[in-house]
């Protein structure tokens, strides 16, 4: 089958034929359906980011969709012909996270497209653990790319924030996580103000029904933030920029015991005198990936068309590496998908 691999830091990616995966009796065989091309790539193409275990090559691809082409005698909630979304967590199912459903900071996880092979390839194999059924309502192209785009801001607004409805959130960068974290938070029933430093994604905002938007390129804009909530702050601000300005502001935003979450990359430092973090009751709180239930919850959403990710464009597996070029310099809008 073929497959696109990658070989380490550096090295280009090469679409290869290889050997289709056999499964053991405990192992599940997906015939890819779509795959989401997705930024975090680029840094393992840079090194940034290098695959913690393993081996070299593998086949990338976090954001798998399909359906079960053959199953091991032992797997007993899925058959041949079902439709399903991978988790691309293959957490080890035994560890203490694990038994508590934190399946996201398990202690020995191995991930897709991450550690081992992913979905940019015909088919890949996984185990029972990592998959959701997908009805069909939800097409293969908008499930592969709602693990990563939804699942990650799902799980910092609702298990991290403990987002209310009737409460404030402040998103801090409006791209794909943004977009989708507006359409979470709308979905849980809270007010939403976005600072960008785009007009086009500030006007898409306001257009999605923003409470209020902020020019991120002006001075004060936790200033603004305070006087668009009637001189409180919001009670949540979700971090997807990660700029040692943009994490000030979104911390000095915020209300009396406001939650300040932090999702992604970043290598800037955020710098807080702990007096301001006590005098109100402030936390702040790392999140990571999501959970197995997250990924359920995400799917039925989708489901009930409560969200929709955005897909822009549809692209065979060979065309990848160049996608991903175009997508290091910015030229792509929006999300693509490869099908196999
Ligand atoms: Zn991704
Ligand atoms: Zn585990």
């Amino acid at each position: 089958m073929k497959a696109v691999r990658y070989y380490g830091p550096n090295k280009p990616l090469k679409i290869e034929d290889v050997e289709k995966p056999k499964i053991t009796e405990d192992e599940v065989l997906v015939k890819v359906k779509a795959a989401g091309v997705c930024h975090t790539d680029l840094h393992f193409l840079d090194g940034t980011l290098v695959p913690w275990k393993g081996t070299l090559p593998i086949t990338l691809g976090h954001e798998i969709a399909g359906e079960i082409e053959e199953v091991g005698k032992k797997v007993k909630n899925f058959k041949k012909g079902d439709r399903v979304v991978i988790n691309n967590n293959k957490s080890c199912g035994k560890c203490e996270y694990c038994k508590r459903g934190m399946q996201n900071l398990c202690n020995d996880l191995d991930q897709h497209g991450f550690t081992i092979d992913g979905g940019y390839a015909e088919y890949v194999k996984t185990v029972e653990r990592t998959l959701v059924k997908l009805p069909k309502e939800v097409p293969f192209e908008k499930a592969a790319v709602l693990p990563c785009a939804v699942g990650s801001v799902y799980h910092g607004l609702t298990d991290q924030a403990k987002l209310e409805a009737g409460e404030s959130l402040l998103i801090n960068g409006f791209g794909g996580l943004g977009t989708s974290a507006f359409q979470v938070a709308k979905h849980l029933g809270a007010k939403v103000f976005v600072v960008d430093v785009s007009k086009e994604k500030l006007k898409m905002a306001e257009e999605m029904g923003a409470d209020g938007v902020i020019d991120g390129t002006k001075p004060n804009v936790n200033e603004e933030i305070k006087r668009m909530t009637g001189g409180k702050g919001v009670n949540v601000a979700l971090e997807l920029v990660g700029l040692k300005k943009t994490m000030e502001n979104a911390f000095n935003s915020l209300a009396k015991m406001g939650r300040y979450v932090i999702i992604g990359y970043t290598k800037d430092l955020l710098e807080i005198n702990p007096l301001s973090l006590v005098v109100g009751e402030f936390r702040i709180i790392g999140s990571v990936s999501y959970t197995h239930q997250n990924l359920i919850d995400v799917v039925e959403l989708a489901r009930k068309k409560k969200i929709s990710p955005v897909v822009s464009k549809t692209v065979k597996l060979d065309e990848i590496p160049e996608v991903l070029n175009q997508m290091k310099e910015k030229k792509v809008v929006g999300r693509v998908v490869a099908k196999p």
